[in-house]
């Protein structure tokens, strides 16, 4: 059976690689012009957004003590199983973190952590300039995340979904 051979009718406009590379080289002059945005990092630094989702802090109490009541819901939604969490519990019966750790090198910054913790204890943070020597200086522990001062993210506002 013979094959047939369909031949498709192409304008030579617009296939051409000439026009092609006239417009990629236009594209590149344009941006010559155009107002420069390189930051001189560290010296400058771009603002960050009220909903950035960084480096993270543990919110604490008047007494320094961490507001965690090891409730277990921040190991359980976090997608990157980051967390650690081992719970522990005072002669009064009120729950704390023994071990409270996140890694922060895994962890993919999506903030539900933040969203559902119940004592809005653990925060993505507005921070991002965490970096070290070894991937265990990511693991962040309790005293760590506790003593971070940065500011914390905004959560999302269904009133002001822009955050503007
Ligand atoms: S921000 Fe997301 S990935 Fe990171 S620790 Fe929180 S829940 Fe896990
Ligand atoms: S959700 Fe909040 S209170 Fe519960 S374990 Fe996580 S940080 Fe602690």
């Amino acid at each position: 059976m013979p094959i047939g051979v369909k031949v498709l009718d192409r304008p030579i406009e617009d296939v051409s690689y000439i026009r092609a590379t006239i417009k990629g080289m236009g594209l590149t002059f344009k941006h010559l012009f155009a107002d420069k945005v390189t930051v001189q990092y560290p010296e400058q630094k771009w603002g960050l957004s009220p909903r950035w989702r960084g480096t993270h802090r543990m919110l604490t109490t008047e007494t320094g003590k961490a507001k965690c009541v090891a409730c277990g819901l921040c190991p359980t939604v976090c997608p990157a199983n980051c967390i650690k969490l081992i719970p522990g519990e005072d002669e009064n019966g009120n729950r704390y973190p023994l071990v409270f750790e996140i890694d922060e090198f895994r962890c993919i910054f999506c903030g539900y952590c933040q969203e559902v913790c119940p004592e809005e204890a653990i925060h993505v943070g507005r921070h991002y300039e965490n970096s070290e020597y070894s991937r265990a200086g990511f693991v962040y522990d309790l005293e760590r995340l506790t003593s971070q001062t940065h500011p914390v993210c905004e959560m999302w506002d269904p009133e002001d979904p822009r955050g503007e």
